[in-house]
């Protein structure tokens, strides 16, 4: 009879656990942890949970003593951050969307916003006030950026 010793690869996910010691998952590789101090981005191998306290203690000195709610918070602003930089990436797209389609410029606002909403309201379970406020949809900034790109346009042409 025979042994086997195979021994198993321990490939260690990130877990939630691990927000306590200041990490979420990479918005990269959700198996990764990141350290939502510095975004530094660990390897599923350091992904110990003393390899993350040990990060927290020695590079983040400062923030040690938080507890689990600092790091929550920490979490949405990092998250809402990120989601404004895709909504506002979106806004370009469809102002380009607008301009192409010949449609009058207040489709932004008639259509294309409330879609927006709709969107961000079922999709990404946001209240979408917060992230509308950041997005300048309305007739003039459509209409501002669809003079820019008309611009760019005829220039390169
Ligand atoms: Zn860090």
């Amino acid at each position: 009879m025979t042994t086997q010793h195979q021994a198993k690869k321990k490939c260690r996910h990130y877990s939630v656990e691990y927000l306590k010691y200041g990490f979420v998952s990479a918005p990269q590789n959700q198996q990764q942890p990141m350290c939502l101090l510095c975004e530094k981005v660990f390897s599923n191998e350091a992904m110990k949970p003393s390899r993350l306290l040990e990060h927290l203690t020695k590079i983040h000195s400062d923030k040690v003593d938080k507890n689990i709610a600092y790091f929550q918070s920490l979490r949405e602003k990092s998250r809402n951050e990120k989601l404004l930089e895709i909504c506002l990436l979106a806004l370009h797209n469809i102002s380009l969307l607008i301009a192409r389609s010949g449609k009058p410029h207040a489709i932004g606002e008639e259509l294309i916003l409330p879609a927006v909403r709709e969107v961000l309201h079922t999709v990404v379970h946001k209240s979408p006030d917060q992230i509308m406020k950041a997005i300048p949809l309305s007739d003039n900034s459509v209409q501002r950026r669809v003079d820019e790109m008309a611009y760019q346009f005829v220039k390169s042409a």
